[in-house]
């Protein structure tokens, strides 16, 4: 409970608005400390891309095969003045822990810490990893470093995200974009003397809800929720004047993409589409992907890990509709299955808190999960 404390109480918001943004040091020193009392060797990574952002790597054991527990350090940034108490200070009322990030997800590195106390390092007969990345809730840059340098670590791992004690397997790709059309303004009373935006961005949003059909038909799978890729138009600007030819608009779409559809494949699709709508108006089209997209995940059902992990959560694993780092460390060569003790409803809300009664069974699950790859299976 104090390591919980002193982490709720250690500021990383990270955030695409550099006014916002922190840097994670503090937090990976204080697990550096700890995992260094439990006898791992600890690495503090500094992300090249992002000064003062780290990753951290701690490692016991050695050998192929291995178990890696990852988290990010950082969490989103907050309203203080929407919450009840203070974020930065975990408070225990009504049987929940309160604190920015006590759901998603500073409390899994309390409750690994706490699960290593009872777990003798020497008989490990596989290696087994903590993993703690940076930037997951804005730009992804810890886990995008990690594969980038082509790092190898164990071969199954688990992300404590919050996941309500659910195994998970799968999740869609996240791409967001955005699209400007450049015309010329002028008088409204006679269209000629202009090339108008506003009514090229109607052609595009036609052309692209024709594309959305299309792609829609094309992808299906039952394991989501919202079976089918998505395309939301969420935000349109143009213009300043009822009386003027509109000479600019701009619009931002986000896509959710089905496993197995090719990221740079949609992307194409989306400037091929807006392209064609606009053909032969004189109007001058720009695009720009807002976030680099977080690929899809979809971890065998096959795997080891994803059939221990639907055997100690006595259920099987599904899918979930918010992106993470685990297609970045399958990438590195890793399974990897999602499995947290908090519950995605609280994430990302005033008032953040994790249930007390989750935290022994989450513990009873990673001791089960650590022993039975780390210490009962040769390699
Ligand atoms: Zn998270």
């Amino acid at each position: 409970m104090d390591c919980f404390a002193a982490l709720i109480a250690q500021p990383s918001i990270s955030s695409f608005d550099p006014r916002l943004d922190l840097s994670n040091r503090t937090m990976v020193e204080l697990l550096a400390t700890w995992f260094e009392g439990l006898g791992f060797t600890v690495e503090l990574i500094p992300v090249q891309t992002e000064p003062a952002k780290f990753n951290l790597i701690a490692c016991a054991g050695s050998g192929p095969g291995g178990l890696v527990l990852a988290g990010h350090t950082d969490t989103v940034p907050c309203d203080v003045a929407a919450w009840r108490q203070d974020p930065f200070r975990l408070t225990e009322r009504d049987n929940k822990l309160y604190g920015l990030g006590a759901a998603d997800m500073k409390c899994f590195f309390p409750i690994v810490i706490d699960t290593l106390r009872d777990v003798d390092l020497t008989r490990l007969r596989q290696p087994l990893y903590m993993l703690a990345t940076c930037d997951e809730e804005s730009t992804m840059s810890g886990a995008r470093a990690l594969v980038a340098s082509g790092r190898q670590l164990g071969r199954s791992a688990l992300i404590g995200e919050p996941t309500g004690l659910k195994p998970v397997n799968r999740h869609k790709a996240i791409i967001m974009e955005k699209i400007r059309l450049i015309g010329r303004s002028g008088h409204a009373s006679d269209p000629a003397l202009g090339i108008n935006a506003l009514e090229g961005m109607h052609e595009v949003i036609t052309g692209l809800q024709q594309w959305r059909t299309a792609i829609q038909a094309a992808n299906h799978d039952p394991a989501f929720r919202v079976a089918v890729p998505t395309l939301n138009f969420g935000s349109i600007h143009g213009g300043d004047n009822p009386n003027r030819i509109c000479g600019d608009c701009e619009m931002t779409i986000d896509l959710r993409l089905l496993p197995g559809m090719d990221l740079e494949e949609v992307r194409a699709g989306i400037r091929r589409t807006s392209m064609q709508a606009v053909d032969g108006t004189g109007l001058t089209i720009e695009f720009e992907s807002i976030i680099p997209g977080i690929p899809a995940l979809h971890t065998d059902s096959e795997t080891e890990i994803v059939k221990i992990a639907e055997r100690l959560a006595g259920e099987p694993a599904g899918a979930v509709a918010f992106g993470t780092e685990a297609p970045y460390l399958n990438a590195m060569g890793m399974n990897t299955v999602i499995l947290g003790a908090g519950d995605i409803e609280q994430a990302h809300q005033a008032d953040e808190y994790l249930a007390l009664e989750r935290i022994k069974p989450m513990q009873g699950l990673l001791g089960k999960l650590i022993k039975h790859i780390c210490i009962d299976t040769q390699p």
